[in-house]
């Protein structure tokens, strides 16, 4: 039995180039980038090339990347970095707890935070940012893609109306490095959010790119390590293998690996939509990273169908990581308007660099095999089929 993992929004698998890339940096070429004698400044040398390589990810000038321990720590920084009491900052219902505890954590400290809504395709609308404005806004912060659904918001015209109106624009693309092109420029946001174990590097590294001049303070305070931007010793392998596979995503990405990615997962929804009734597909229609596959499955749990492929060694997930394990449905699902229920019956299938059209095709027979399982014993789907299902929607509504 193969074993399939399809939660790579989660976490995923170092890349053995990844891992061979790093590995001489915790044996014979282990040191300390400050140190001055040739040791160190090897690992200097090591940490300013895997700089570069971000930068080139981002398209960013090196010197506006600061490494640091991940997504969360990024959008921490990014926020308490630069709001204060008093201060207004707007954001969005759908942010990732990393964003959201943050402005909570703000409010409590005497500042103002506006929640935008999404439409039932899961995007903020641009117009709502304009409207939320105020003298004291300080800050804008809309993620590039969802978690849970992968739905990319509109961001290069957020970062038009965060320009005009000379407010601080960061956003959390944590979901989209390495799987998207991302550009700096083109989003004209001041501060940006990337997680290695999101693209094939180690847990516990990041970036978050800082445009120059951006007024930020350190959130961690300490030596003068990253230009006195994030202090503590470089955590020199995990940088190098962040720009390892920062380099390996933008060859992906210039070789249409997320367009064949797209054709993976579109052609799992489409025989997923023509094989199973009264299925939804989150986000369809909108811009969407080209891995992530949100779907509900009327009529039972997204957690015991999630357990049931568990025991076929399928990886996938309901509900964002941290939030897995609860029985409280998708926060994003509800904002885009979901009802409860179908919130509920939603799984994630999140592919990966790695993941083949073979596997997919296994996930794919096992998931037809399980629902249908769970479906003959769902009182509440067995009711719903007595009424010919009309209290149902169609596949992909
Ligand atoms: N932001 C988003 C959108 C995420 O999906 C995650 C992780 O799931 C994070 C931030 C946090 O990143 P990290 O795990 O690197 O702290």
């Amino acid at each position: 039995m193969p074993s399939v993992y399809l939660d790579n929004n989660a976490t995923t698998q170092i890349l053995p180039e990844v891992f061979e890339a790093m590995r001489p940096y915790f044996l014979e070429k282990f040191g300390n980038a400050s140190s001055l004698y040739e040791r160190g400044q090897r690992a200097r040398a090591a940490v300013e090339k895997s700089r570069k390589a971000v930068a080139a990810l981002l398209g960013a000038d090196p010197a506006e990347i600061v490494f640091n321990s991940g997504g969360t720590e990024g959008d921490n920084q990014a926020i308490f970095g630069l709001v204060s009491a008093g201060d207004h900052i707007i954001t969005s219902v759908i942010e990732h707890h990393a964003v959201l505890n943050a402005c909570k954590r703000m409010e409590e400290l005497g500042a103002t935070v506006t929640y935008l809504p999404v439409d039932g395709r899961g995007q903020v609308s641009p117009g709502d940012v304009r409207a939320a404005l105020r003298r004291n806004t300080k800050l804008i912060s809309v993620m590039m893609a969802n978690n849970e659904t992968g739905v990319v918001q509109p961001l290069e015209e957020i970062g038009k109306i965060a320009a005009e109106a000379d407010v601080w624009f960061h956003t959390d693309a944590v979901q989209a490095a390495g799987k998207l092109p991302v550009d700096v420029s083109r989003i004209q946001c001041d501060l940006l959010s990337i997680s290695g174990h999101k693209f094939n590097a180690p847990q516990g590294t990041g970036a978050l790119y800082v445009r120059r001049g951006t007024p930020m303070q350190p959130l961690i305070v300490g030596g003068p390590q990253e230009h006195n931007r994030r202090g503590g010793t470089e955590n020199l392998p995990g940088i190098v293998g962040l720009g390892k596979a920062a380099g390996i995503a933008s060859h992906w990405l210039a070789d249409g690996g997320a367009e064949r990615m797209a054709k993976l997962r579109d052609e799992f929804e489409r025989i997923a939509g023509e094989q199973l009734e009264c299925i939804h597909v989150h986000g369809l229609g909108a811009p969407r990273t080209p891995n992530t596959s949100d779907i509900s499955f009327d009529g039972i749990s997204g957690g015991s169908l999630m357990v049931a492929l568990d025991e076929r060694d399928i990886s996938v997930s309901t509900g964002s990581a941290c939030a897995s394990g609860s029985n409280h449905p998708p926060y994003v699902l509800l904002a885009m308007g979901v009802k409860r229920d179908r919130a509920q019956a939603a799984v994630r299938f999140s592919l990966g660099k790695q993941t083949t059209q073979e596997e997919m095709d296994y996930a794919q027979s096992c998931l037809f095999a399980e629902v249908a399982k769970l479906r003959k014993l769902s009182p509440v789907w067995n009711h719903h089929n007595r009424k010919k299902k009309s209290s149902f929607a169609s596949a992909h509504d």
